[in-house]
């Protein structure tokens, strides 16, 4: 027995499908409900995944709002699952694409990447050739109504949790700001954490993860999460001016 770090179910095999790189295609009926690919490989941050050779990013999944899997050097067959604006198969959980209908021989298995990923890592101009194809797929497209009633919520599990925040999600009062204000100079992560947590409706994420899942600039986020006094003072003088508006915009549904 070979081990892998990517499955592909023995009833769809992988092959070179031209300008998309390789794909899956289904070699034997498969079952609406069946797993057909589990993702492996590395787990790293997106200061990581940058670091890695186009040949690996371009096989990888975000399963978290600062972790990904990057595919083993050597392609595997589990690799190759592409994306269609409508899709034949999803999300199972953050590793595991399951075929959402019966698909039958030589269709080709592809689930829709704003399912999966909620960074601006992979964001392409789409030719999917379907009629619902949005023809360029984007980082926020978890947050659009339309996909997540078409997909009913079938989503990687850390998108689940964004779209549920967007309830909770809410502007900073005048006393919550004052109070950011009053304790920022003596535990300033603190003080921009609990504000956070508001802005976002998470209250229970990390500063990291809410850094990673907003709309801040990617050199931003590094800087933030690095510890620059200059990012946290610029970064609390945004939420006391607009009172975390642009993070509330930011978990709203499009
Ligand atoms: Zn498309």
């Amino acid at each position: 027995m070979t081990l892998q770090f990517n499955r592909l179910t023995p009833l769809a095999r992988a092959e070179p499908m031209g300008a998309v790189g390789w794909g899956s295609r289904a070699v034997q009926p498969i079952p609406r409900g069946t797993v057909v690919a589990t993702f492996g490989g590395d787990a790293c941050d997106r200061r990581g995944f940058d670091a890695m050779p186009a040949t690996r990013r371009e096989r990888s999944i975000q399963v978290d709002d600062n972790l990904y899997i990057v595919g083993p050097p050597e392609r595997e067959p589990g690799d190759a699952v592409n994306h269609s604006c409508d899709p034949n198969c999803g999300p199972r959980n953050a590793t595991q694409i399951v075929a959402w209908r019966d698909i039958t021989p030589g269709e080709v298995l592809t689930f829709d990447y704003g399912t999966t990923d909620g960074s601006d890592y992979d964001q392409f101009p789409c030719s999917c050739g379907a009629s619902l194809c949005r023809g360029q797929t984007s980082s926020d497209d978890w947050r659009r109504i339309d996909l997540q009633q078409r997909y009913d919520l079938r989503f990687s599990p850390y998108l689940l949790r964004r779209i549920d925040a967007a309830s909770r999600a809410r502007t900073l009062s005048k006393a919550e700001r004052v109070a950011m204000l009053a304790t920022y100079d003596m535990a300033p992560i603190a003080a921009l954490t609990t504000a956070l947590q508001l802005v976002s409706g998470r209250p229970h994420a990390r500063f990291a993860d809410i850094i990673h899942a907003s709309h801040l600039s990617l050199s931003t986020k590094h800087a933030l999460c690095d510890g620059d006094t200059n990012s946290r003072d610029e970064l609390i003088a945004e939420l006391n001016e607009f009172a975390g508006e642009p993070f509330v915009a930011a978990v709203s549904p499009l």
